[in-house]
């Protein structure tokens, strides 16, 4: 990747001041590609370039049809060059390149998901005025610029969820990827303009949130903010974007609780699938998404056979190079999220969890160097959850244990936390699935399954898990104002005023 990873008014170059940044490879902390180190002044840039590219009418203006065609054919390219991305992301987040390819292919769905959305919502709405001399349709709207701001865990995922639906509605933006994690976002964009995207469109700058960033939220000429990320940056984005009174969507992180009841365990494969399930649901891309389910909560009468293997099993987890052939779960993003996690183990120990697996950094081998930031999945029994590691967000490979002996109990558990991003519940009894599913307070909920979304189905969450909610008709309608025309066909005085 060259240093010109900055795309303004349709041309690569680099930052203005010149300055560059290292992207590291989590698998041995070495510098692989060097990007632009964007600022204050290419974060104006870009704006002003999506601004009149708005303005002009270049991409609102276009038919819808003509949209919808131009992100199914961002789709297609996505296929194209899916193992290439694949590999991108891998060596940038750290993550296997068989997660890789399943991250580019639920892009290119959302890509062709929005492309048929934009299609069966663009018409406007009648609506029924109760008169016949009066004419009344809402219509939808782009909103204008969007700055689109993006994390580290899922960067070519997270940025299609707002690229792909900021597009179908006509806006224009500017996106800015995680500093961690900038590549596959680059590579995105580049697609869009082969796709045939008309220039100052679509805008990328890399560079650091604390600038480029947060420029971007405060900008007079940006109209929507969405961002994805923590919970303390989110709280600053919405900040900067209140005095300009600009649309926000916040999609900030979780505490996941997967609750598993004891008849669920009791069923012949019932064990196993919900082993399975647990240690997926909180270790896959080694506990780095923000609905991963790292609060298991399990009925006590079957916690301790349950905890026992799933342990077993977490030991058995074979962490490396996500590029590695066999490797199973790669490292952490970065140094600071290693020791981050190795934080919140000590303070769970410190407050009386019990370490039943994991808790540690492994010792180097062939498949994972020494320089690597590796760090093992970890199962902390006895938790409560007045511990911070049951509270806080982790976002590393640890999963807590609590344990409940009534459903109410296994609810007000699961609903014991201020985010409400997802949640699980295990049971061989529908009724009650369905029942606790009503009672959880959290955006998405699985019976009997973990982590499966679809492009078609809102995701979000209550709480302090965000504001708005990407995918899903809901997705498409954060992107576009809703404007009523009511045209009176036979227009006459009023008479309110006698004079
Ligand atoms: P982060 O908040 O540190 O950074 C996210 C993005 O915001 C980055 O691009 C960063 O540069 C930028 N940023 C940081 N400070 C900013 C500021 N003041 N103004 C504007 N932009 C700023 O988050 P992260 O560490 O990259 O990602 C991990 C977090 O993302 C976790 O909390 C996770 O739960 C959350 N997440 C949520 C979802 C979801 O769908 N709800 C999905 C993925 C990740």
């Amino acid at each position: 990747m060259t240093r010109t990873t900055i795309h303004v008014d349709g041309t690569w170059r680099g930052a203005l001041s010149g300055e560059t940044r290292d992207v590291l490879d989590p698998a041995d902390g070495q510098p692989f590609a060097v990007v632009a180190e964007g600022g204050t002044a290419d974060a104006d840039a870009a704006v002003a370039s999506a601004r009149a590219a708005f303005d002009s009418g270049v991409w609102r203006g276009a038919a819808v049809s003509e949209r919808s065609a131009l992100l199914r054919r961002v789709a297609d390219l996505l296929v194209r060059d899916r193992e290439e991305l694949a590999l991108l992301e891998s060596r940038d987040a750290g993550k296997t390149v068989e997660e890789g390819r399943i991250d580019v292919d639920c892009v290119a769905d959302t890509f062709r998901y929005f492309a048929d959305l934009a299609l069966t919502e663009g018409a406007g709405r009648v609506v029924d005025a109760g008169s016949d001399t009066v004419h009344s349709v809402v219509v939808h709207e782009p909103v204008g610029v969007c700055a689109l701001i993006t994390p580290w865990n899922y960067p070519l995922l997270q940025a299609s969820w707002k690229i792909a639906p900021a597009l179908a509605a006509g806006n224009t933006f500017v996106v800015k990827p995680s500093e961690i994690t900038p590549l596959s976002t680059v590579a995105l964009i580049a697609l869009l303009t082969e796709a045939g995207l008309p220039a100052g469109v679509a805008g990328v700058v890399t560079g650091p949130g604390h600038t480029v960033g947060a420029r971007l939220c405060e900008h007079p000429d940006v109209d929507l903010v969405s961002f994805t990320g923590g919970l303390t940056s989110g709280v600053k984005v919405a900040q900067a974007a209140a005095p300009g009174v600009k649309k926000v969507a916040l999609e900030l992180g979780g505490k996941n609780p997967n609750v598993v009841f004891a008849d669920f365990c009791d069923t012949p494969a019932g064990f196993d699938t919900a082993v399975d399930q647990a240690l997926n649901a909180a270790f896959i891309h080694s506990g780095q998404v923000c609905s991963a389910g790292s609060r298991l909560i399990i009925e006590e009468s079957v916690r301790e056979r349950f905890v026992a293997e799933l342990s077993r099993r977490a030991g058995r987890i074979r962490l490396g190079r996500g590029t590695e052939k066999d490797v199973e779960c790669g490292p952490l993003v970065s140094l600071a999220q290693l020791e981050r996690t190795e934080e919140y183990v000590a303070s769970a120990l410190g407050e009386g969890a019990i370490l039943r697996s994991g808790g540690a950094r492994p010792e180097p081998s062939g498949t994972r160097p020494a320089g690597g930031w590796f760090y093992e999945p970890t199962v902390l029994d006895r938790c409560h959850r007045r511990m911070r590691v049951v509270r806080e967000e982790v976002f590393g490979p640890v999963l807590t244990v609590e344990t409940f002996r009534t459903e109410d109990e296994a609810v007000t558990l699961a609903n014991d936390t201020e985010f409400g991003l997802a949640g699980a519940v295990w049971t061989a009894d529908a009724a009650r699935g369905r029942r606790v599913a009503g009672r959880l307070r959290h955006g998405t909920v699985w019976i009997n399954d973990f982590h499966p979304y679809l492009p078609q189905a809102e995701w979000g969450g209550f709480g302090k898990s965000g504001i708005g909610r990407e995918l899903g008709p809901s997705g498409l309608a954060e992107y576009r104002e809703a404007k009523h025309i009511y045209q009176n066909l036979a227009p006459r005085p009023v008479r309110w005023f006698s004079g």
